[in-house]
């Protein structure tokens, strides 16, 4: 068997669909993982930019509240307005920046102009504020315009601080920037609107600033990034009140949900493993499963296609094999062979040697012809012993016949079964297409034929399908179809009988019933034409039966010493026939004594224990045996001298020839010495002529029947033959 073993189309879909099932599942989990880490990185850095910026903003407003510490004193603005330099130094300048950290502190007078500037806590000259003051002369101008023209007290009537911040850049380094003006704490210091000293204070937005915004909110790695460096996502810009960026607060950001990730990763690595094992284990289990199937379906396609004997195709195979090759031949225009093969003995070795050497030999006779044929033509195993060839590529039927010549050849050699060697034959009929409108069916029905007809020709041997085989068969199913319908109780059947009379030409010593047909379109069949056609077609054992019944139920009713009826050798094949036998004897009431069985010498040449034994069987219940046609066949002396026989009847073919042949006188006399030697009865059929009669009463036969006497009549004449109406007693058997 050759099923496919390799993994199939179906494993592969099944395979793909988890595979890609797996894919897409483990897509999502991954994907949405990802996703929501990022979600949550997001999240994480918007707080803490807002956390950033928020701290800006208090950083912001903690040098306007540490600025207005000291501008809201009224020393401050008496100090000032007498020029100590000394106080500012220690109250104004220098301890802002110790005590607050501010970096650049510069007192203006009333029209801006710096008398105290400070550095990084160590008084400098005033000067120095020219440097500083294009970057800081807009947020001094702004407080200037609020002095001359206070904002309105808001909703809760508290008056607005005087106070102007912003962001500024310092030599390229970003600060925050406070400008409050000097003014007195309580009434006993004055000071006239338009006079005020302002004090300008800046801090510079350092790392050490930004560490301290950065460590209220736990965010790691805060740095200033000046605008020259590069800057990641996780950043706040610094913007002065136009909009200017001035640089940028950047750190390290915070990434909870990668972090996660990464945490989990070893754990998800394993769990990924472990699923992918699963899967893996489940995927090959699946596979395995799958495979089997496939291999179930592909051993049941196989099976269904096959003969599990020979592995040969079998017929469905075959059909339509034949019908693709005749499409093709017919595009190719080339020519097909069918040749239709049947072994000879087979039922032969089938019954003596047993079925398994019957299976044997069909086991090799299938070798034996793929062997002998060529790869691209088929050999099919029909059923039973019968196998199919079709030949591609043919090109004559001289071809077709060397091959069916070669292949009976090779059949003939000695097979070797089990324990016995046998010899056996084919025989073969063959059928060769012709163009294009060859069709499978009628092909398939001419080998069918050819077969045949080489089979009723003597057996191994082949026959080519000749045109007119085809009338022949047609014409023998129309009469089968016919013979059916009569069977079935369409009438038209019926039985004659011929009397046998004894010597003396008047008394009638029994008669033999021979079937007739009288058929509407057919006429009057000849009885051996159809009962032929009923033994090929399966019909005999009805017909012999009917018949059997029929002249049975006659004879009992008669006065007739016997009866004679007409047996197939298939008939007596049938295991069952002796059982059949007693059972009409028994239905119809005739003594088992007055029935004689006629059946041909062809039976005695087939060594069938079966036959054997149903006439021994027969016999014993007391029904006679007789061998028709006698001297036409090849009779086996021991058989007739084994007793197996009652009696014999010459045929009509050598009793015609005795008037004119003395070679026929010799061979008659001879049969009939037989039969007297033998201690069996003798009966001559075909007597026409007194002469014929003379003589065989001469050679000492004893039974006659012939036209000479009476041909055989309807069962009516027949009862009112003189012989009979005079009652002769039906227990008197005649042996004259
Ligand atoms: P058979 O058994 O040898 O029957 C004798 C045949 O010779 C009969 O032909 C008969 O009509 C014919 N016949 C009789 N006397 C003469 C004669 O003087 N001259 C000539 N020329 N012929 C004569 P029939 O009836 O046509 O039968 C032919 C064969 O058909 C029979 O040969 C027998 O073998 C077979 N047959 C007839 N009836 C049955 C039957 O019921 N069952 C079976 N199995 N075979 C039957
Ligand atoms: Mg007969
Ligand atoms: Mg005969």
């Amino acid at each position: 068997m050759s099923a496919r073993q390799n993994s199939s189309p179906l494993t592969h879909q099944v395979t793909l669909t988890v595979l890609t099932l797996a894919a897409f599942a483990l897509a999502i989990v991954v994907g949405f993982g990802f996703y929501a880490a990022a979600q949550s990185d997001e999240t994480s850095l918007e707080r803490q930019k807002i956390f950033i910026a928020d701290g800006l903003k208090d950083q912001i407003a903690a040098v306007q509240r540490e600025q207005e510490s000291v501008t809201v004193w009224d020393d401050s603005v008496t100090n000032v307005r007498a020029g100590n330099q000394a106080w500012i130094e220690e109250n104004l300048s220098t301890w802002m920046y110790t005590y607050y950290g501010h970096n650049r502190v510069y007192i203006l007078d009333a029209a801006n102009h710096a008398i105290h500037a400070m550095r990084e806590g160590k008084v400098v000259d005033a000067s120095t504020f020219g440097e500083d003051a294009p970057g800081l002369q807009p947020t001094i101008e702004k407080l200037r315009h609020m002095l001359a023209e206070p904002p309105k007290a808001d909703a809760t009537g508290q008056s607005p601080k005087m106070v102007a911040q912003d962001l500024v850049s310092l030599q390229g380094k970003p600060a925050i920037l406070s400008v409050m003006p000097l003014v007195p704490s309580s009434d006993r210091v004055t000071q006239a609107p338009g006079t005020e000293y302002l004090h300008v204070s800046a801090e510079f937005i350092n790392d050490t600033v930004i560490g301290k915004i950065a460590a209220k909110y736990l965010v790691k790695g805060a740095r200033l990034v000046p605008l020259s460096q590069p800057v990641g996502g996780a950043a706040v810009p610094l913007v002065d009140s136009r909009g200017v960026i001035l640089g940028y607060i950047g750190w390290d950001e915070e990434r909870p949900g990668i972090t996660l990730v990464r945490k989990m990763a070893p754990a998800l690595a394993v769990a990924l493993l472990v699923a992918g094992g699963v899967l893996l284990f489940l995927l090959r289990r699946l596979r395995r499963a799958s495979a089997e199937l496939q291999t179930s379906q592909d051993e049941a396609q196989y099976l269904a296609f096959h003969d599990t004997l020979t592995g040969l195709p079998n017929r469905a195979l075959f059909e339509d094999r034949l019908r693709r090759t005749l499409l093709f031949a017919a595009q190719d225009e080339t020519r097909v062979a069918l040749l239709y093969l049947d072994l000879d003995r087979f039922k032969h070795v089938n019954d003596t040697l047993g079925h398994p050497a019957g299976d044997e030999l069909v086991r090799q006779t299938a070798a034996r012809l793929r062997h002998t044929i060529r790869e691209i033509d088929t050999v099919a195993r029909l059923g039973g012993d019968e196998f199919a060839i079709i030949l591609l590529d043919v090109r004559d039927i001289r071809s077709a016949e060397d091959i069916a010549d070669r292949l009976q050849q090779k059949l003939c050699e000695p097979f070797k079964l089990i324990d016995d060697q046998v010899f056996v034959s084919a025989s073969i009929g063959i059928a060769l297409s012709w163009g294009s409108e060859t069709d499978a069916d009628d092909l398939l029905r001419k080998a069918d034929i050819a077969l045949y007809e080489a089979k009723k020709n003597g057996r191994g041997r082949y026959q080519v399908f000749a045109g007119d085989m085809d009338d022949l068969l047609l014409r023998k199913r129309k009469v089968e179809a016919e013979l059916r319908k009569a069977l079935d109780g369409g009438g038209g059947i019926k039985l004659a009988y011929q009397p046998v009379f004894a010597a003396d030409g008047r008394r009638i010593l029994g008669a033999e019933a021979l079937i007739r047909w009288g058929h509407e379109v057919h006429g009057a069949l000849p009885a051996a034409q159809f009962i032929a056609i009923a033994e090929e077609r399966g019909l005999i054992g009805e017909l012999g039966k009917w018949a059997l019944t029929e002249a049975c139920a006659f004879a009992a009713r008669t006065h007739l010493p016997w009866i004679a009826v007409n047996i197939s050798p298939l008939q007596l094949r049938d295991t069952g026939f002796a059982e059949q036998v007693a059972s009409i004897l028994a239905e119809t009431g005739l003594d088992p004594a007055r029935l004689q069985l006629e059946t041909t010498e062809g039976v005695l040449l087939e060594h069938d224990e079966t036959i054997g034994t149903v006439i021994e069987a027969l016999r014993e219940t007391g029904v006679r045996m007789v061998l028709d046609d006698f001297g036409t066949g090849y009779s086996s002396l021991s058989y007739l001298r084994r007793q197996a026989i009652d009696k014999l009847k010459i045929d009509r073919s050598f009793v015609r020839l005795l008037d004119e042949d003395d070679s026929a006188c010799a061979i008659v006399r001879a049969l009939i010495e037989l039969a007297l030697a033998l201690k069996v009865e003798v009966t001559a059929e075909g007597v026409e002529t007194d002469g014929q009669k003379a003589l065989l009463v001469g050679m000492g036969c004893h039974q006659f029947q012939g036209y000479l006497m009476s041909p055989p009549l309807e069962p009516g004449q027949l009862l009112a033959l003189p012989g009979l109406s005079t009652g002769t007693p039906a227990r008197s058997v005649a042996n004259a």
